[in-house]
Formats: structure tokens, sequence, C-alpha cells
């Protein structure tokens, strides 16, 4: 069954970067293995997968630790979920990515974290692109005002974006935020920031992720760039209890 589910999706995948002229190797396939046992996540792993999402610190830290001595590097843990400052210290050397940055409070402390275990913490910053009243992340006005202060912390490098699209059954309806959403990216790519005016640590070549597209709406968002997309109930089927804390 998830075998059939991956090659689904990747096929999929493939189609819809052929359709917008991208190639493949762009788009990377995060596995949303939240809720989900050890076993179906080495079952994944051993159909290819490597790179795994998980809402919460406990949860991925819990399967991070059981995975890393069969594992170790080749598994890459996402912190994907709503991130709370006094959890950073247990993920900020286990997590490659974290997609949930959405203030200048959070983004202080990982760096403060950082700094104490001698790291460069890779993170995203959540746009919350709808305005759902649901749902954690910055608006698109308040974007750049705090990527301008995210990028003066040492011991952070911002990489990209982040959304979740709000739920709908037909993917077309998500298609102007994912546009707007790389709009945003190349605006903030496409900036000229002085690193010489003050201590910026911005390389505009490292701003290169955008996470967005999920299960029903995966496609319509690699069409409109996205290079990352977060899979889970089409990988695993559905979870077993229903998520929070977007
Ligand atoms: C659960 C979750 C997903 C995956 O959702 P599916 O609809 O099951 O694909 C993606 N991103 C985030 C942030 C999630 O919490």
């Amino acid at each position: 069954m998830m075998e059939k589910n991956i090659v689904e999706i990747k096929k999929r995948i493939d189609a819809a970067c052929q359709k917008s002229g991208r190639n493949p190797s762009e788009v990377t396939l995060i596995a949303v293995s939240k809720t989900k046992p050890i076993c179906v996540i080495e079952e994944a792993y051993d159909l290819g997968l490597r790179h795994f999402g998980e809402n919460k610190v406990q949860e991925l830290v819990s399967k991070y630790d059981i995975l890393d001595d069969k594992y170790g590097d080749t598994i890459k843990w996402h912190q994907i979920g709503h991130l709370q400052r006094n959890k950073v210290k247990q993920v900020i050397d286990k997590s490659v990515l974290i997609h949930s940055v959405d203030s200048l409070r959070l983004g202080q402390k990982i760096d403060e974290e950082a700094c104490k275990k001698g790291l460069v913490c890779d993170i995203l910053i959540q746009v919350n692109i709808a305005e759902e009243d649901t749902k954690y992340g910055v608006t698109a006005q308040e974007l750049l005002p705090l990527f301008m202060e995210l990028v003066k912390l040492p011991h952070i490098r911002v990489r990209g974006l982040m959304t979740i699209a709000p739920y709908v059954e037909n993917s077309e309806k998500n298609r102007d935020y994912f546009r707007k959403m790389r709009q945003l990216f190349i605006d903030i790519k496409s900036k000229n920031i002085d690193n010489s005016l003050s201590k910026i640590n911005y390389d505009s070549s490292s701003f290169n992720i955008l996470s967005m597209g999920m299960t029903g709406d995966y496609e319509v968002a690699i069409e409109e760039g996205a290079t990352m997309v977060r899979v889970g109930t089409g990988i695993f089927g559905e979870r077993d209890y229903p998520e929070t804390n977007l």
C-alpha cells in the first residue's frame, strides 16, 4: 500500500514539474510521519524516503533517538509544527530544518540555544498567507520586518518560507495563495541586503527553500514553485487521531 502511494506521488511530482518546466530534483518530498509508529517510518525509509516531518517536539525527539543508531545522518527530521520557546533546546540539534518560525522572540531563542551548542540553525519563516485565525504564521505585511530582524542573528540561517494553505476540496482554490508565496519569496531573495552595514549574515543563495503543498494540493504548489512538499495522508493513509497546533 505505502509503496504504491509513494510511486504515485513521485509520478505526480514529476508530472507537475514537467507541466511547469521544472526539474524534479528541485523538489524534496517530506513524509509527514506524525502519529505514525516507528515500524511505519522504517518501512518508508526502506522504500527510499529520507525526509520526515513531525509536528510535536516530543514525538520528533523520541523518533530521532530510536532511529539514530540505525540510520544516523541519512535520515532527516523536519520540525514542521508550531514550536514553543521552551522546547527549542530539545529539537535544535535533531531537526535539519525548523519550518515554523513566526516571531522574533522564537528566533532569538533559537539563536541563543544554537549558540550554546555551537550551531547555526536552518529555519524557514512561516507565513499565514490566507490570514486564517486557526493558523500560526506572520502576515505578508509582517514578513519583511521579521526577516530583517532574523538575519541579524548569527546562529540562524534563514533558508526560505513555509505556509500551510487552507483546507480545500479543490486544490485550484489554493493556487493564488501559492503564487503569492512565491512572489514574497522572490521579493526577499532579490532584495539587496547590504551585509556591510551591520552584522547581517544573509546570503541570498542560501535563501532557496519554499515549503508548501500537502496531500490535497502539492501538485498545484509545485507548479507555483514549491521546493519542499509535506505529504502525510497521501503516503501513510489517514491518521488515527486529529491533529492540533498547526
Ligand atoms: C500534518 C501536516 C502536513 C501533512 O498533511 P497531509 O494533509 O496529511 O498531507 C503538512 N504540513 C504540516 C505543517 C502538517 O502539520
